[in-house]
C-alpha cells in the first residue's frame, strides 16, 4: 500500500509512526500547525503541532472515557463545561447526559472549521445542538472572567505547551474549582499512563488543594503513544469509586457506549502498582 509515515513527536523520547495515504488540509493557524490525514489503520485524523489529537477509529474511547466518570460521578449535572476539545467528540459524548447546557471553550476555531469540514462523524451533530454554545477562546481567560457555576468541567486540551501550559496549573485548578457548584466535577485528560508519569503527579498534585477526591484512571487510545492514557478527576462532592454500578447503568442506557460500562468504570481506577507508585502526588 502506498504512503507516508506519519510520526507523532508526542513524547520528547520516543516517537510513533502511523501509516497515511493522503494529507487532506494543512494550515498554519495563529496557534499551531494544523493537518487533517487519511490513514487506513485509524480513517481520518486531526494532527496538531505533529501530535495526534483524534481519529475517526478511537475516539470513540477516549472521549467516552474523559465525558461519562465526571459526569456519572456527579448526582445530577445540568450545565458542564468543555475546555479545548474542538473536535467535537466530547461535546457529542458529553450531550447524551441530560444536561440543560454545555459550554464549550476552544482557543482556536480553525480547529472547529476543518473539524466539522473533514471530520464531521466525530462530532456528530453535537455543534447543532440547542443546548451547545461553542465560545472561541482562551479557556483560561474565560474561566477567570466566568460568573456562571456549572456542576461538570471537562478539559480536552493538547499537552502542557503552548496555549494549553496553563491549563495543568494549579492556579487554573483552583479558579475552576470555585466555579463549580457545590458536588461539582473536574476532569482533565492527563498524558500518556505509561510515558508521561511526572506529568500526571503535576496534575494530581496541582489538583489536591482544590478538591476532597483526586483519582487517576486509564483507558487504551490505540493511536496514541504508549497506547494506555490517563484522565484525572477532582471532585468537590462524591468520590468517583462511590457511584454504584446500577446508577451508571440506568443513566447510560440508550448512549450507545462502545467502551465505558459499569464495570469498567471502576476498573479503569484500578492502575496497576507500578503505575499508581509512578504518579503519586510527590
Ligand atoms: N484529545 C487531544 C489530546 O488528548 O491531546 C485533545 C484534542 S482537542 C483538539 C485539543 C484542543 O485544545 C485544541 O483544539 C487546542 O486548540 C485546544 N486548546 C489548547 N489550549 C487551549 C486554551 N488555553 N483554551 C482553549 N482551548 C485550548
Amino acid at each position: 500500500m502506498r504512503g507516508a509515515w506519519l510520526t507523532d513527536q508526542g513524547c520528547l523520547d520516543l516517537t510513533t509512526s502511523i501509516l497515511v495515504t493522503r494529507r487532506l488540509h494543512e494550515e498554519q493557524t495563529p496557534y499551531q500547525h494544523l493537518e487533517i490525514y487519511e490513514s487506513p489503520r485509524f480513517g481520518r485524523m486531526l494532527v496538531l503541532d505533529g501530535a495526534v489529537q483524534t481519529t475517526e477509529a478511537d475516539e470513540f474511547i477516549y472521549h467516552e472515557m474523559l465525558a461519562h466518570p465526571g459526569l456519572l460521578t456527579h448526582p445530577a449535572p445540568r450545565r458542564a463545561l468543555i475546555i479545548g476539545g474542538g473536535d467535537g467528540g466530547l461535546l457529542e459524548e458529553t450531550l447524551k447526559h441530560p444536561l440543560e447546557r454545555a459550554t464549550m471553550v476552544e482557543i482556536d476555531g480553525a480547529v472547529v472549521r476543518r473539524s466539522r469540514q473533514y471530520l464531521d462523524v466525530i462530532s456528530a451533530g453535537a455543534f447543532d445542538d440547542p443546548r451547545a454554545r461553542l465560545v472561541i477562546g482562551d479557556g483560561i481567560a474565560y474561566v477567570g472572567d466566568a460568573r456562571e457555576r456549572v456542576d461538570v468541567a471537562l478539559v480536552d486540551s493538547t499537552d502542557p505547551v503552548g496555549p494549553a501550559a496553563g491549563l495543568f496549573s494549579g492556579e487554573f485548578y483552583a479558579v475552576l474549582a470555585d466555579r463549580l457548584t457545590p458536588d461539582g466535577v473536574l476532569v482533565v485528560q492527563s498524558g500518556s499512563a505509561v510515558y508521561q508519569h511526572e506529568l500526571i503527579a503535576m496534575v494530581r498534585r496541582n489538583m489536591a488543594p482544590s478538591f476532597r477526591v483526586v483519582r487517576t484512571y486509564a483507558a487504551t487510545v490505540l493511536a496514541y503513544p504508549g497506547v494506555l492514557w490517563s484522565f484525572t478527576i477532582g471532585s468537590l462532592g462524591r468520590d468517583p469509586l462511590d457511584v454504584p454500578s446500577s446508577e451508571i447503568a440506568r443513566r447510560t442506557e440508550g448512549f450507545g457506549l462502545r467502551y465505558y460500562t459499569p464495570a469498567g468504570h471502576d476498573a479503569a481506577f484500578d492502575l496497576p502498582p507500578y503505575l499508581r507508585d509512578a504518579i503519586a502526588a510527590r
